[in-house]
């Protein structure tokens, strides 16, 4: 099995119908954006950078060691695309020592965009050091939790100032296409804001799952509760895909969701094209990609997503 899969590595992800497929990977380190390519990923859909800043004890990395860091990872891409999300501390992974550690309801509190938008010198350092190592390579950057339109201005704000700054320094910096994780479900329903104002958008099924069933994603005693096929989460993930599809803007999934074969028919039938996951999953996933017929699919995956009980409609899967 591992060598028959192994051999799918460099063949070109197509359905059968002969949809092409992005498949890409989710990184945590900067030397694991070389191995993502070995392992046969188009590019990297999601860099979680809070790792960089994370097991530091309040000395956090300055802008020179992140464009350090993030030009490795550009490198290692080798003219393929990365995505590199800004810093999502908070909640599931807590940043050591620094002041603001004591939540009230972490996965609520203050995580992800709102503590970069609350620690504007730290988040322009961040944006500084990724369109510095835009210039050596094709960099999308995202942005973890929006859900407020201020946000998504400020922002944006932050993005042309950190621009600027780069400008007067005389430091030489490249072009990023912007994109919003979609993860909150206000976000997920107002979706076409975001298509307004954002060149690419991925759907973060983690977090969207936790928040529109109230389910803490690191609770044991609820983990049953947790499910990717509740109705209201299908229809939230369906809802998103198609505003994108209309808008004629990119639309990826990084959550768990696009690294579990047993979704990816799904996922495509409702019209995904480019899915971001574990690079462990990349070949088994390309599988699914390589005997899937997106005709077929679509119809399936439309009923599957207004069913009572989308598990059994799963079943039928053409
Ligand atoms: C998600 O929420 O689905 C996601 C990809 O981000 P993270 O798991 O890092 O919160
Ligand atoms: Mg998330």
């Amino acid at each position: 099995e591992r060598g028959r899969l192994a051999r799918l590595r460099h063949a070109p992800a197509i359905t059968r119908d002969g949809v092409p497929i992005e498949l890409l990977a989710n990184i945590e380190q900067p030397g694991d954006a070389a191995l993502a390519l070995e392992a046969g990923a188009a590019g990297v859909g999601l860099f979680r950078s809070e790792f960089l800043f994370m097991g530091r004890a309040g000395q956090l990395p300055g802008e020179e060691e992140q464009y350090q860091a993030y030009r490795q990872a550009v490198d290692g891409m080798q003219g393929r695309p990365l995505t590199i999300r800004t810093i999502d501390i908070g909640a599931d992974k807590p940043l050591e020592k620094h002041g603001r550690d004591v939540f009230l309801n972490p996965a609520l509190g203050l995580r992800a965009i709102r503590w970069s938008l609350a620690e504007p010198a730290m988040f322009r350092t961040q944006l500084r050091a990724v369109l510095r190592a835009a210039a050596h390579g094709p960099v999308r950057l995202m942005f973890p939790m929006l859900a407020h339109r201020q946000e998504v201005t400020q922002t944006l704000a932050q993005v042309a100032q950190a621009r600027q700054e780069l400008q007067e320094r005389g430091v030489p910096y490249g072009p990023v296409q912007l994109g919003a994780m979609i993860e909150i479900p206000a976000a997920a329903i107002m979706v076409d804001y975001f298509l307004r104002h954002f060149d690419f958008l991925s759907i973060g099924t983690n977090d969207l799952i936790q928040y529109a069933l109230a389910i803490d994603r690191a609770d044991e005693a609820v983990a049953h509760l947790y499910d990717p096929l509740h109705p209201a989460v299908l229809q939230l993930v369906a809802q998103v895909i198609a505003a994108g599809q209309a808008a004629g803007k990119s639309v990826c999934v990084c959550g768990e969701m696009a690294g579990d074969p047993d979704m990816i028919g799904l996922l495509l039938g409702l019209g995904l094209r480019s899915f971001s996951m574990h690079p462990a999953q990349l070949l088994t996933v390309k599988q699914e990609v390589l005997r899937a017929d997106t005709r077929k699919l679509a119809p399936w995956a439309e009923q599957v997503v207004s069913a009572d009980d989308p598990a059994a409609v799963m079943a039928q899967i053409p």
